[in-house]
């Protein structure tokens, strides 16, 4: 990129990216900052494609046979204390109710009042609530499986917080499954654990590596927790979901039983799987741009944007009637599983055009009388800033081709990325050398994934960790058996994993 290029982000991804993730987000209007911390407001375009990243979630939900359910935001402590782990993993970032109503002090100001006899936790998630509740559901294995999902907010008291990527509160579903067998929940597992990464791939057009956590990653109380991984454009690695085996730990902690064909009465195996608003960051991170945000448009709240343009001596009564004309055909054609998603914007102002780019619709058609004398109209794409006419009769087409083309150009720039950063490392120094190296102009931005080998002791993990804030960020499902040594001791190891700093 050009240097003295003028972006309509400040700064720029290369100059400082954390700050350029805050510009982006309020440049594109999607969320700001609330008067309480850590929490956001998600503004409507954030908000739309929120909306249509549950849509598409659902119906693969759906598809494998979950139903959706409803369980209260508040927990009992004692529900949580039931499960070791798990209150020891949640216990430092909760929030509790003690009171349950205002009375005035003596200073007149209102204060908290009225002790609840047993704290309620705002859940951080929900298995205990729903573990409680399949409890009562479940009795015979006639009564297996339970695919049950809810889509709610919940609240954990992050202490380092960025809008959608790690907020106190945030939106996400939640699914918590039962099964008779141990087997047919490990199948769940990674059943789920595919959807997110088909959704995250194909419509968020982010690339991702799926793999298992190790112990010290897991989530508080499974046996092994899956994970998809990405990588943004600083190189770190992002988690973008998660799908937990949890065994019968939660159906042992919430009684969980049932009656099988042979009479015997057994635990449960169950599953819970979760994805967030941190999608939203995750895809800003990946696909965005020194002028903002770029919808894929698979997902996009507006696949295109019509802005009539008005020339001095021109009728802006004949340009709006044309621009609405042009928008009246194209909601009548469709994108994907869903009608064009069309928005005019005929505001007579410096800035328009800017403001559309900066929220990364992913085409702007542009028409004035030298369009409308052609019957034509000005195509300006948002990825490449190609630009070129197209003439009316073909519109649909022509938009739905370059759509498709967007949707791929993304998903393959995201991934000649990640390839470009991955290496395989071997040995020590090249490993420290790679995450620290001093040697760009640049020295913030280095490193990305390392394939390397690590022995499985959680010493030289943490050991890693220590040193240069790096994280084994998974196990590679699709990893190959390999003889080599582990980066850290030098021990054998059988495989590589992947190695990132991480959000
Ligand atoms: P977990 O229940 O910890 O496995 O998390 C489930 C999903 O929520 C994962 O996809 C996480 O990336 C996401 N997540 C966890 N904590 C936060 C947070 N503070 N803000 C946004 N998303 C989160
Ligand atoms: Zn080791």
């Amino acid at each position: 990129m050009g240097k003295n290029k003028k972006t309509a982000i400040t700064p720029t991804r290369m100059e400082d990216y954390p700050e350029w993730y805050q510009q982006v987000v309020k440049a594109s209007d999607m969320a700001e900052n609330s008067p309480v911390r850590g929490c956001m407001v998600i503004k409507p375009w954030g908000y739309a494609l929120w909306e249509r990243m549950v849509a598409v979630l659902d119906a693969m939900f759906k598809e494998t046979g979950v139903k959706n359910a409803y369980f209260p935001l508040f927990i009992p402590l004692s529900f949580l204390e039931k499960e070791a782990e798990h209150v020891e993993g949640f216990a430092k970032e909760c929030a509790v109710v003690t009171h349950h109503r205002l009375e005035a002090g003596p200073d007149g100001r209102l204060v908290p009042a009225g002790r609840l006899n047993e704290p309620l936790i705002v859940r951080p998630t929900s298995e205990t609530i729903i573990g409680d509740a399949f409890s009562k559901w479940v009795t015979s294995y006639r009564d297996l499986p339970l695919l049950i999902n809810q889509w709610a907010n919940v609240v954990r008291w992050e202490m380092r917080t960025r809008t959608f990527l790690r907020t106190s509160e945030f939106l996400w579903q939640e699914g918590h499954t039962a099964h008779a067998s141990e087997a047919e929940a490990l199948e769940r597992t990674r059943i789920m654990l595919d959807i997110y990464a088909d959704f995250v791939e194909n419509w968020l057009a982010m690339p991702v590596i799926r793999g298992v956590k190790t112990p010290s990653e897991r989530f508080p109380g499974a046996v092994e927790t899956f994970c998809i991984e990405a990588m943004m454009q600083d190189r770190k690695a992002l988690q973008a979901g998660t799908s937990h085996f949890l065994g019968q730990n939660f159906a042992k902690a919430s009684d969980i039983r049932f009656q099988g064909a042979d009479g015997a009465d057994t635990h449960a195996w169950t599953t819970s799987w979760g994805a967030s608003t941190r999608m939203i960051g995750g895809m800003i991170m990946t696909h965005g741009d020194d002028d903002g945000v770029i919808m894929p448009p698979k997902v996009a709240p507006a696949h295109v944007v019509l802005l009539p343009v008005f020339p001095k001596d021109a009728d802006p009564d004949a340009i709006l009637a044309y621009t609405r004309e042009t928008g009246d055909r194209l909601r009548r054609e469709s994108y994907g599983n869903r009608p064009l998603s069309v928005e005019i914007d005929s505001r007579d102002m410096a800035g328009r055009n800017w403001e559309w780019i900066k929220k990364g619709v992913p085409i702007r058609l542009e028409m004035g009388p030298r369009d409308m004398a052609e019957d034509g109209v000005f195509l300006f794409r948002r990825d490449t800033g190609e630009r070129f006419s197209v003439k009316r009769e073909n519109l649909g087409q022509v938009i739905r081709d370059t759509l498709d083309a967007i949707q791929s150009n993304l998903y393959e720039r995201a991934l000649a990325f990640r390839n470009a950063h991955t290496v395989l490392l071997d040995d020590k120094e090249s490993f420290y050398d790679w995450f620290t190296s001093k040697s760009t102009d640049k020295p913030e931005i280095h490193g990305g994934f390392a394939m390397a080998h690590w022995c499985g002791r959680a010493d030289c993990e943490a050991g890693i960790k220590q040193d240069l804030s790096v994280t084994i960020r998974c196990v590679p499902l699709n990893a190959m058996e390999e003889d080599g040594k582990c980066i850290f001791c030098g021990e054998r190891s059988l495989r590589r994993v992947v190695f990132a700093k991480a959000y």
